[in-house]
């Protein structure tokens, strides 16, 4: 069994490669049916750095179907929603430094997607938070919880 090691070093680096992305970055997507992919994000509390990519896998432009990722605690989501929309689109529907926003992607149309690195250290372990789009009216159905765990 002298070549044992060798064998589970070559199945850790199989293992990493696939896993490559780890616990602290997260992916989702948003399509022209005005869906996330995903309807709960989960992060561990170790996470000194959580990065989150979104891609629109739709067609239809930013200006009809325009989709961003926003984090925020659950109770800030809908009046952060609704104190984007007069921000209008160049600001991604997002009032100008509203402490409230704890990370948000660009907003992006069909095709497109962008990524969001936030310092883990803001959030807490057993605080409700939900990621959104703020996109008017899209809050209604792209939503979901995001949590930390222990
Ligand atoms: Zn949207």
């Amino acid at each position: 069994m002298r070549f044992a090691p060798l064998v589970i070093v070559a199945s850790l680096f199989a293992a990493g490669s696939a896993f490559a992305a780890g616990p602290c970055d997260l992916e989702i997507e948003g399509n022209d049916a005005m869906k996330f992919n995903k309807d709960s994000l989960s992060v561990p509390a170790s996470c000194k750095k959580i990065t989150v990519k979104l891609t629109h896998t739709g067609k239809l432009p930013k200006a009809s179907m325009g989709h961003n990722w926003v984090l925020t605690k659950t109770a800030d989501m809908q009046p952060v929603a609704n104190d984007g929309i007069p921000a209008g689109p160049a600001a991604g529907y997002l009032k100008a430094g509203d402490a409230r926003v704890l990370a948000a992607t660009k907003l992006i149309g069909g095709g497109e997607s962008d990524t969001v690195s936030f310092d883990g250290s803001k959030l807490k372990a057993g605080e409700a938070y939900s990621f959104f789009c703020s996109f008017p009216g899209h809050v209604g159905l792209m939503k979901g919880t995001f949590t930390v765990t222990k």
